[in-house]
């Protein structure tokens, strides 16, 4: 297929597609799946080799947030039954980052609900970092607190922080329908702040929320724009209990087109399979390792995981290997911080194209799937042990 051979070259040459050509991905056929992702799996194999990271998630403090994120079990208003706890102490946190690292994992994600921290939350996750660079040097620490303010991302950084998460989940123009309480603007102000104070910026998306395919490339190259050296995609876990629970729009193979067409549009980036991998890629997860280069082990915030043990069998099932916590993630050009030439995953054309010509697909959706959505009653806020 042409359009795949324009892709293949392009990711290797780390050159934008158009948003045609993005668009052109999410709307091939199940007949052509297996090509969409053999294409996708070159320019995968070629940054990143055959290595998948593994990444561990803390939750910090569960629900009870002020903000209304329509797709969050955390959210003002929620019912879903979750695990709701205020801040783990920082001797709990590491406790927990522990027992995901001794798992194979290289970064650890400490998350916490809310609109953002005080200056004394940070105050108390720069004593968790702390607590986890003394007992596991070569870990990576991960934050994510919210919307920042002026010097706090600063202050994490000092504090260890490697990484800052902030996702800007959907496009621009559908901002407002997920969300009142804050903005996109709001979230891209985050990202840039935490990029501007040395944390390596990670940045992602959630689909299924009844967007758009426009939508979703809007927002993936949105993201390629800002330049976040890792870029989580999210699969919408509709909880019951949430304005979203019955948007179940996905199926496993338009997960698929979807993860290829962010490998497209930023192909050297990290590009992690997030929550909803289980869910909605089921049987399918393997073939996805082609696409993304990094995974979380075990649990997510509210939701269970399928079990770590067999996380790590699935990669080396499907050929690929847990990377060292001795091996670089990125390729050399952007751990150096050098800007990769025109065109290049970050320098694109900043704003989010004008509206294409092409139809939006709608995928043919599975079926309701809540018996797969396993609310998290172990780990982290409980007195039961982790699954790492
Ligand atoms: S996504 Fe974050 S800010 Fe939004 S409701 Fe959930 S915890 Fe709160």
């Amino acid at each position: 297929m042409d359009l795949l051979n324009t892709l293949v070259d392009k990711g290797l040459r780390r050159e934008l597609p158009t948003r045609d050509e993005a668009l052109a991905v999410l709307a091939t056929s199940d007949d052509d799946l297996l090509d969409v992702v053999a294409a996708a799996g070159k320019v995968r194999r070629h940054w990143f080799g055959r290595r998948v990271k593994l990444n561990y998630l803390v939750n910090l403090k569960s629900g009870l947030c002020p903000e209304d994120c329509s797709y969050c079990s955390q959210r003002l208003g929620s019912t879903a039954d979750i695990l709701t706890y205020t801040w783990l102490k920082p001797e709990e946190a590491a406790q927990a980052a522990a027992a995901g690292l001794a798992g194979g994992a290289k970064r650890v994600c400490l998350v916490a609900s809310g609109r953002g921290p005080t200056d004394r939350d940070v105050d108390r996750v720069s004593r968790t970092i702390k607590a986890i660079k003394e007992a596991h040097e070569d870990a990576e620490v991960c934050a994510c607190l919210g919307l920042l303010s002026e010097g706090q991302a600063e202050r994490l950084r000092a504090a260890g922080a490697d990484a800052y998460n902030h996702n800007l989940n959907t496009s621009e123009a559908t901002y407002g329908d997920i969300t009142t309480t804050h903005t996109y603007a709001d979230r891209v102000d985050t990202v840039r702040k935490a990029h501007a104070a040395g944390l390596s910026a990670c940045s992602g998306l959630i689909a299924g929320m009844g967007e758009s395919d426009e939508d979703l490339v809007d927002v993936v190259f949105a993201l390629r724009a800002l330049d976040p050296d890792s870029v989580p995609v999210n699969f919408l876990i509709p909880f019951e209990g949430t304005p979203l629970a019955k948007e179940w729009n996905l199926t496993p193979q338009h997960c698929l087109r979807i993860l290829a067409m962010v490998r497209f549009v930023c192909p050297d980036v990290e590009v992690r399979i997030a929550g909803g991998r289980e869910v909605h890629l089921r049987s399918l997860q393997p073939l996805a390792l082609h696409l993304a280069n990094s995974i979380f082990l075990g649990d997510y915030l509210t939701s269970e995981g399928q079990a770590g043990k067999a996380d790590l069998e699935m990669i080396a099932d499907a050929g690929f290997e847990v990377e060292g916590a001795g091996e670089a993630t990125l390729p050399e050009h952007r751990v150096c911080g050098g800007r990769p030439e025109d065109g290049a995953c970050g320098s694109g054309t900043g704003a989010p194209c004008a509206a294409s010509a092409s139809s939006a697909t709608s995928p043919a959706a599975g079926g309701p799937r809540p018996d797969l959505v396993a609310v998290r009653r172990r780990g982290a806020g409980t007195d039961l042990a982790p699954n790492a």
